[in-house]
């Protein structure tokens, strides 16, 4: 069965609140719609963790903070609606512009720490659009459960601090990368890659997990970065943004793998910017 559409808060309360009266507990998936297995995959599993299952569909232009990359971004909802059909969704709320932002809309939320560096680094005021587009699906939906994936995986963490320093009622999950059978992370930006680049885009990953797997096999950190943004350039990608080692649980930067680490990265091929992640196995673990 399809799920219904809506496009106002009000349709949207009416719905929920209708489900809150039984005593379901209500999941949402947010996304920017260009629906992928990935996202797919975080629909399953909130399927299977709550009883009411919303997916938000929402270019939140406020994260964007290249203007051509807001305008490139694709808005596929009849297909993402037909993917959805499937999965037992039981609402999609693709909010109307002014039921996130109304007129006079004045308040923006940031989350210093996990949200510095990294992605946060190269894009001015990203996470900032991230975090206040973030609260209000929560609140908007009454979600007891959200689910996120970890390709976004500074993302997670800036949503995890969110809710809980404002004390939001709501359990963050976070579900793991669903990649293309050559490693290459699904991305709605993916569409936008030449065959020529989609053919060499696994170099990310590819260097990466290498990367990840020498220095949980005892190699020097630095030697291995190295070797990575090397391997990374020289499988066809312009440039490297960043490729850092991280704590996976505050994102502390790390210059050995002493704790559990997060290997993340972000490099352009082809005009598109693409970034992945991954974990770092204990050092002699
Ligand atoms: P987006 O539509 O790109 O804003 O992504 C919506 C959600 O889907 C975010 O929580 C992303 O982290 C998640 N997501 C995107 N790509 C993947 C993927 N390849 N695997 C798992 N989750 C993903």
């Amino acid at each position: 069965m399809t799920a219904p559409i809506l496009r106002r808060l009000s349709e949207l309360h009416a719905l929920t609140g209708r489900w809150q009266a039984e005593g379901a507990r209500i999941a949402v998936v947010p996304t920017m719609g260009a629906l992928h297995a990935g996202h797919l995959a975080l629909v399953s599993a909130a399927k299977a963790g709550a009883d009411r299952v919303i997916v938000t569909i929402f270019v939140n232009p406020r994260q964007f903070d290249n203007p051509d990359d807001l305008a490139k971004y694709p808005r596929t909802e009849g297909s993402d609606a037909e993917k959805l059909a499937p999965l037992g969704v039981d609402a999609v709320y693709v909010p109307d512009p002014d039921q996130i932002y109304p007129e006079g809309f004045a308040t923006t939320v940031s989350v210093a720490g996990v949200s510095e560096g990294l992605c946060g680094a190269h894009r001015p005021g990203h996470f900032d659009g991230v975090a206040t587009v973030v609260s209000k699906l929560l609140l908007q939906t009454r979600a007891g459960c959200a689910f996120f994936g970890e390709k976004d995986y500074q993302q997670l963490m800036v949503v995890r601090r969110l809710v809980r320093d404002l004390d939001l009622p709501v359990e963050i999950v976070g579900c793991p990368t669903v990649r293309e059978a050559d490693g290459l992370a699904l991305s709605s930006r993916n569409q936008r890659l030449s065959p020529a680049a989609r053919a060499r885009a696994p170099a990310l990953f590819a260097a990466l997990d290498a990367a990840a797997g020498a220095i949980g096999g005892g190699a020097a950190v630095a030697a291995a970065l190295e070797e990575a943004r090397g391997a990374i350039l020289a499988g066809g990608f312009a440039a490297v943004e960043y490729l850092e080692l991280r704590s996976a649980a505050t994102l502390a930067p790390l210059a050995a793998a002493d704790a559990p680490a997060r290997l993340l990265a972000a490099a352009y091929l082809d005009g598109v910017r693409l970034i992945d992640n991954v974990p770092v196995p204990p050092a002699g673990g």
